[in-house]
């Protein structure tokens, strides 16, 4: 539930044309509302990865039986089926492979903002054991194998947290 909401309320008439007698009854009113709202929304057990990132920390989830890290974070790890817990990475890496995508689909606003080609990176970041696709932003550089990459933060608002961090060169 919000706990602040504002309106702006612009009401515009269309007046009626001087040889029309349905003039005034054709016209009408535009209410144009304004509203702020705050949301509680939850990305269940991932929800504190996403927190993490508006706080610039790279977080991914290890499991204490078999040692594998997993970045994107699960909650529990699917060899072993034991929870995992939190373990903060640096965030560093190195890219696995990529492709480079001509194609916005364009299901939220900050992907459709997205100007072609841009593209998707596999990332392998020290200390995980899985890979991690995202944004790459490496306008202008020439992108190889191996090399290395770093968790680079945006500034909200954003339409799905997960757009508060993309991948940049080292
Ligand atoms: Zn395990």
């Amino acid at each position: 539930m919000s706990d602040k909401v504002s309106s702006l309320i612009d009401i515009t008439e269309r007046a009626g044309c001087a040889d029309d007698a349905w003039g005034d009854f054709r016209g009408f009113e535009r209410i144009t509302l304004e509203l702020k709202q705050r949301y509680h929304y939850s990305l269940g057990r991932q929800s504190r990865f996403f927190i993490e990132l508006e706080n610039r920390r790279f977080f991914a989830t290890a499991c204490a039986s078999c040692g594998r890290v997993y970045a994107p974070p699960r909650p529990l790890c699917p060899a072993c089926l034991q929870p995992t817990t939190w373990r903060e990475l640096s965030g560093e890496g190195s890219l696995e492979t990529w492709s480079a995508l001509h194609f916005s689909p364009g299901t939220n606003a900050d992907v459709a903002a997205l100007q072609t080609p841009y593209v998707l990176a596999y990332a392998l970041l020290d200390g995980a054991s899985t890979l991690f696709p995202h944004l790459l932003r490496a306008e202008g550089e020439s992108l190889r194998q191996g090399m290395r990459l770093r968790v680079a933060y945006n500034e909200g608002p954003v339409s799905h947290p997960i757009h508060l961090m993309h991948f940049a060169p080292a």
